[in-house]
């Protein structure tokens, strides 16, 4: 199956005047469509299938194509990778594309349950990848690992053998780092070689340019994130090999796919339940559904559980892994209570429409033939405005007053272009800058459906904002946007910042802290970096798996994915996740005395 975008005309019907769409968005879409539906995989070869594997892996995602590339290293394995999503089209490949993705059939949108911070102003969901590659094939591509106090606080909350000297190595192990100068500045935290491509965008804009000047203007160093030090402003880099995306099934799977005897693809495999022996608690194979049929698959060794924050709990639970009182209510028969589901959480972030500049000066907006000039360039070259995410590639992490750890950031700003739906991400005239809380407080929960436990969508309960600090931190971080609003080289590129009050808070005046008191409840919003919800470390600790990915009181099956991480990281969770499932790959093979893992 190819590619299908949303359907933007019948879409477009239904809007009073068609108020925010256009013809030229319609045309825009169909273009790409023509162009980059097809998949680079589809002619694959398929192994003829055995009747027992050692190994299964559920969820090609951006995880599970990293266990999968490792497993099936080892000859003499047979390893069934198993996805519900589609092979990855080519429209992913395309950085300026990400607006383009949402609604089509490689995204899937979840509701959160009303009476969330997230549901006052925004739409009220949480996407997540359904294709080959996951997350990763849809995501920003933004490469920021994290702070060495994240993963020395893992360790701290009992996850052994996670602190950061411990991971660093899994971090480099994937990297092909191709940017020489960040190769050069921080030698000892970069690799080349890995898998995962990363780099900087081969195109700047002037807006970009311009936002990161502001930052220094105010005294920040540019930095290197992923290096010794966060905090500072960055020309980030990204998940990408000279303007195309790297995710991890083009990453990790591609290059080997026709290469391995040994490895078993199936994508459209929707796998339903994890079977499990009640009495040895062994876990035996899977249920899928695949081509309209029920399937089953046994895996010798292992099943590895790779579906996600918001669907890997739910296989669990549907396997009997779960709080005792869920399984009950939904009549499924309890094989382990573990606390899945619970600590789901992500970062929180302020500001898309509130910290809105226009740049009248520096407008990228064009002509829809323009527009299309430049993606024929860009299939010819990978280079031009399609080769990046435009201004998104400023970013600064800030130390705030309430942050205890010396060279630890809790506030990260991004700059978003205000682009139209359904368009690249690189046409805009004016932008928002985002404050982003790095290290909430707030932690919600993931449940099963009451009224589809199977069929439908986990319920999402996301919490509330209610931690005084997380809201004093955020403030903080909104001061420095204002700053950079008075900075010379703003006010030179006639760059203005719209200061109207919100419509709930025109009692206060714009920048004041009574205003952003008030405006904050009302505003906030959560990224798309969830995690949590099949927690590692002790098992008192509110732990699903242990700091080898085990499941608690099951044998035969981990867990490998951004669900395990305790506490959300203060970058991004894609490298992050990859981390995680290098080095869970690597303790699998240790486990089953696999010697000379390495690459
Ligand atoms: C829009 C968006 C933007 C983001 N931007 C960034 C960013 O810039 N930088 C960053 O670091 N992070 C970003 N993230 C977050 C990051 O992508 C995720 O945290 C990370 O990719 C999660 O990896 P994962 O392996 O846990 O899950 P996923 O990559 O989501 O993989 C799960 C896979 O399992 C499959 N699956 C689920 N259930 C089943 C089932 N029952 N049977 C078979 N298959 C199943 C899914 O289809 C999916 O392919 C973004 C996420 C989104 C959605």
């Amino acid at each position: 199956m190819s590619w299908i975008p949303e359907n933007l005309p019948a879409i477009c019907a239904t809007e009073p005047n068609g108020s925010s769409c256009s013809s030229s968005q319609i045309l825009f879409l169909a273009f790409v469509a023509n162009l980059f539906s097809d998949s680079r995989d589809k002619s694959h070869k398929q192994n003829a299938e055995p009747k027992e594997y050692d190994f299964i892996v559920v969820g090609g995602g951006t995880a599970g194509c990293v266990v999968t590339n490792r497993l099936s290293k080892i000859k003499s394995w047979k390893v069934l990778l198993l996805e519900q999503g589609i092979e990855e089209p080519q429209v992913v490949e395309v950085p300026a594309f990400i607006g383009l993705l949402p609604g089509s059939n490689i995204m899937h949108k979840y509701d959160i349950q009303p009476d969330t911070i997230a549901c006052k102003m925004q739409p009220c969901s949480v996407s997540r990848g359904k294709v080959l590659g996951g997350s990763s094939s849809v995501g920003d591509m933004l490469y920021a690992r994290g702070n060495r106090v994240d993963f020395d606080d893992w360790e701290k909350m009992g996850c052994t053998g996670w602190s950061y000297e411990e991971v660093l190595p899994y971090f480099k192990y994937s990297e092909d780092n191709l940017d020489k100068d960040i190769i050069e500045e921080n030698p000892e935290y970069h690799a080349t070689g890995g898998y995962q491509s990363v780099q900087k965008f081969p195109y700047t804009d002037v807006n970009t340019k311009i936002a990161i000047e502001a930052f220094q203007e105010l005294g920040y160093k540019l930095t290197d994130p992923n290096g010794e030090t966060q905090l500072g402003v960055s020309n980030a880099q990204w998940t990408i090999k000279n303007g195309v995306r790297v995710s991890t099934n083009a990453g990790f799977i591609r290059p080997i796919r026709n290469k391995r005897s040994n490895l078993f693809i199936k994508t459209g495999a929707h796998v339903t339940r994890v079977i499990i022996d009640p009495e040895t608690k062994q876990a035996l194979g899977v249920e899928y559904k695949y081509d309209g049929k029920s399937e089953i698959a046994y895996a010798k060794k292992e099943v590895i559980i790779s579906a996600g924050t918001i669907e890997s709990p739910k296989l669990l639970m549907l396997s009997g892994i779960g709080p005792k009182e869920i399984l009950e209510k939904h009549n499924i028969d309890l094989i382990q209570d573990l606390p899945v589901g619970r600590n789901m959480h992500t970062h929180i972030e302020i500001g898309k429409l509130d910290f809105s500049f226009r740049n009248k000066n520096y407008s990228t907006l064009t002509t829809l033939e323009e527009m299309k000039q430049d993606v024929l360039r860009y299939l010819k070259t990978h280079a031009g405005p399609d080769s990046t995410r435009g201004l998104s590639a400023a970013m600064a992490f800030v130390k705030t007053k309430f942050e205890k750890n010396e060279n630890a950031p809790d506030i990260k700003i991004e700059f978003h272009p205000d682009e139209l739906p359904y368009q690249p991400s690189v046409y805009y005239d004016s932008f928002s800058v985002t404050v982003i809380l790095l290290t909430p407080k707030i932690r919600g929960y993931v449940t099963l459906n009451d009224t589809y436990p199977i069929s439908g969508n986990p319920a999402i309960f996301t919490g509330n904002l209610a931690a005084e600090s997380d809201i004093d931190a955020l403030i903080e971080g909104i001061h420095e946007v204002l700053k950079l609003a008075d900075t010379k080289i703003f006010n030179d590129s006639g760059y203005e910042i719209n200061k109207v009050p919100i419509q709930a808070c025109q009692e206060f005046e714009f920048g004041n802290d009574d205003y952003f008191k008030c405006m904050i409840p009302q505003y906030a919003a959560f990224t798309s970096d969830y995690v949590g919800t099949c927690k590692m470390g002790t098992r008192d600790s509110g732990a699903v798996v242990d700091p080898r990915l085990k499941v608690y009181g099951v044998n035969g099956m981990r867990v490998i994915d951004a669900s395990n991480m305790p506490a959300v990281v203060r970058g991004n969770p894609i490298v992050a996740t990859i981390m995680i499932a290098e080095k869970g790959g690597e303790m699998i093979k240790e486990d089953w005395k696999i010697n000379n893992c390495r690459r």
